[in-house]
């Protein structure tokens, strides 16, 4: 049977090649895809009585032509256009702007339909649209739904074809969700809900139709998580690690430290998840300097004492660099082999460790997301770390996953996730809490002071240098512009040489080479330099305990969850640390953001203040977060059916009826289209 989905939008009714071209820019190709273009708001162009219309705002009336035209000109084609209009007894003056050729329709006598800003005081409209009834199909009397539209395709053109698709090919829509799920939420069906939204009659109804839709959307994104979950981990064989708590005793004694109760009971959920035969999928998230790498660094271990190899991939060549160093570090003691395998490592290297990987010989290997690309082979593969999970997708861990065998994943993130947002972006994950940071840790003293203060945070430098601690000075960040946030580092290190001529100052921005940035991050960890100037390339991961000091220059440029993670470079020692936010912020928001930053340095209140700043929308709409963008729904104000979808989902994807009884073949032929799923699903 043919389905929308396979029908070219050109089968319409005036939709030319021409047309069918641009609406791709839209994501619509097929007739499916145009029905699912929804509205993102309406406009009500109903007819109201004069007491209904309210001064300053938007209304549409109807009423007679009582005078010609009046056209005023003045400069560069500008108009203005008036006449009087009869409406309920009254005489209301009609003024366009720009609309000249208007004048000769506006006879007197002539029934005239008029939408736009009511002025109350004047008996005064000015028009932003009108309609002659007398010309046949009429807008108005209505509520029109308003779509995202571009080029030549406009508002009304794209009203006509999908009032022309729908009946054309509205008979066609079917139902997708599950009956019992329809039933259960009282839902209209697909077919009234896509006919209704485009053409809801009320607002009212267009919203009951925006609900249906809206749990649709939800649910099958859920449908899809919580399908991968129960196929990667309970239907997958994944790999049973048999490790002892023996080993992993002894391995933890070789540490320079004791591991909190925080650190002890995540890397025993880590453990349990390893053990069991299926796919391990966790997400551990831990505040910055709570003391996420060392459980990692335990979790490799497992797996390697389990006769598998381990990865850990990060986002930048820096901390490539600094995990090799301190898993070396950690892992020389106990004679496992550490490789590094990075994109800019020469070829020659690379091949080595390459051969290492496929043979076995390397255990566990460190690097950028170059692990996961073509090529790399390894000789059995138990598990994967991935560390500040927000730069890595979905995708690229089902690439890996992919590569033969299904190792168990653990995702590190520092980004605080409030639980709703978790169960958007991750609902195919459990989830691991570090809560505590190590003992002895004081909390960061932070502090906002006036560009005027400068001299003042120079003293403050050589104050913690004099006591042998180190300090970043972040630069401004520029908008839009790499290359001058880079002129600003430059600017701000030679005005540091000059000012502490006896101490070395180290620079580090992103137009450095790869090496000369891992040799300014050498330097500054081994304390050969004093100072490090940097732009963000800092802003994740980096660990230089000895750093007590972390300047931000023009700190209102940047958000607050990004000024968290500048801190956190610093309060990684049994040191005292400090934050200078320097910023004389003329927005109540910049002030606002700098007050939290000094009250707390907690990361999960952070974000709940930043939350209340920025609202919802904002927040969950950053790509940070990982959530999609989603169609129709909206998270600031669908959690409460997102959580539902998720039960439901859920629910369904546990029951083995879901995976072969056929009423369901239709949800899952959507999954398999996910490449996701590619090669995963049964049937
Ligand atoms: P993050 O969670 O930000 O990745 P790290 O793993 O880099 O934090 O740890 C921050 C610092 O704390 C590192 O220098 C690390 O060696 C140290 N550390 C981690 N765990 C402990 C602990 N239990 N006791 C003392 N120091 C610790
Ligand atoms: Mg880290």
């Amino acid at each position: 049977m043919i389905k929308l989905e396979d029908i070219s939008v050109q089968q319409i009714k005036g939709v030319s090649a021409q047309k069918e071209q641009e609406l791709h820019a839209f994501g619509v190709h097929s007739v499916a895809d145009l029905l699912d273009y929804f509205p993102y708001r309406y406009e009500d162009y109903r007819i109201r009585g004069l007491e209904e219309a309210k001064d300053g705002e938007k209304v549409t009336i109807q009423g007679k032509i009582m005078s010609d035209g009046l056209l005023q000109r003045y400069g560069k084609g500008k108009s203005r256009l008036t006449c009087r209009v009869a409406v309920e007894g009254l005489l209301v003056t009609a003024v366009w702007f720009n609309r000249h050729f208007l004048k000769e329709q506006l006879t007197s006598g002539r029934e005239i339909v008029l939408t736009g800003k009511w002025e109350q005081r004047r008996l005064q409209i000015t028009v932003s649209e009108s309609e002659f009834p007398d010309r046949g199909t009429m807008r108005s009397g209505s509520v029109q739904p308003v779509y995202s539209v571009g080029g030549s395709i406009t508002q009304a053109w794209m009203r006509k074809t999908l009032a022309q698709a729908l009946a054309q090919y509205g008979s066609m829509l079917e139902e997708i969700l599950p009956v019992h799920l329809v039933d259960k939420h009282q839902l209209m069906t697909r077919k009234e809900a896509v006919e209704l939204i485009h053409n809801p009659g009320d607002a009212e109804a267009g919203q009951t139709a925006r609900r249906r839709l809206v749990y649709e959307e939800l649910f099958l994104f859920q449908l899809k998580l919580q399908a991968y979950r129960a196929l990667t981990r309970d239907r997958v064989q994944g790999v049973a690690h048999v490790v002892s708590a023996e080993s992993i005793r002894q391995f933890v004694k070789t540490l320079p430290f004791e591991l909190t109760d925080s650190q002890k009971k995540v890397v025993n959920e880590i453990l349990i998840d390893m053990r069991s035969p299926g796919c391990m999928n966790r997400l551990l998230q831990g505040d910055v300097g709570s003391g996420k790498t060392v459980v990692a660094a335990i979790a490799l271990f497992a797996t390697v004492q389990a006769g598998h190899q381990g990865a850990l991939m990060v986002p930048t060549e820096i901390l490539a660099d600094q995990h090799y160093r301190s898993l070396q570090k950690m892992f020389g003691a106990v004679g496992i082999e550490v490789g590094l395998l990075t994109g800019s490592m020469t070829e020659r290297r690379k091949r080595d460790v390459l051969a290492g990987l496929q043979m076995g010989l390397i255990q566990v290997v460190v690097g950028t997301h170059a692990i996961i690309q073509d090529g790399v082979h390894f000789n059995s593969l138990g598990l994967v770390v991935t560390d500040e999970q927000h730069r890595f997708g979905v995708n690229q861990r089902s690439i890996l996953r992919r590569k033969g065998i299904n190792p168990d994943v653990l995702t590190m993130t520092a980004t605080p996730i409030p639980r709703t947002l978790a169960i958007t972006a991750f609902g195919d994950m459990d989830v691991s809490t570090l809560r505590e940071r190590p003992k002895g840790r004081k909390p960061i003293q932070s502090y906002w002071v006036k560009h005027s203060m400068l001299d003042r945070v120079l003293g403050f430098i050589r104050r913690e240098a004099d006591l042998g601690r180190q300090a970043y000075f972040i630069c401004p960040l520029i908008e839009e512009s790499e290359k001058l946030d880079v002129q600003n580092a430059i600017d701000l290190h030679v005005q540091l040489q000059q000012a502490f001529p006896d101490m070395a100052i180290g620079l580090l921005h992103g137009r450095l080479s790869t090496a000369e940035k891992d040799e300014a991050m050498a330097a500054f960890s081994r304390n050969e330099t004093q100072v490090l100037v940097a732009t963000t390339v800092v802003e994740v991961g980096v660990d230089v305990p000895n750093a007590t000091l972390m300047i931000i220059m023009d700190a209102e440029r940047f958000g607050l969850s990004q000024l968290h993670q500048l801190r956190g470079r610093v309060g990684r020692g049994e040191h005292q640390s400090y934050c200078v936010l320097i910023a004389d912020p003329k927005s109540e928001v910049g002030r606002e953001r700098m007050k939290v930053m000094t009250v707390t340095d907690d990361g999960f209140e952070v974000a709940r203040r930043d939350l209340d700043i920025r609202g919802p929308g904002d927040f969950f709409g950053t790509k940070q977060s990982g959530v999609p963008d989603f169609k129709l729904a909206d998270m600031a104000v669908d959690f409460a059916i997102l959580e539902e979808a998720r039960e439901d989902a859920a629910d369904l994807t546990r029951q083995e009826d879901f995976w072969t009884n056929p009423i369901y073949s239709r949800l899952r032929d959507l999954l398999k289209r996910d490449q996701l799923f590619q090669g995963d699903l049964l049937d």
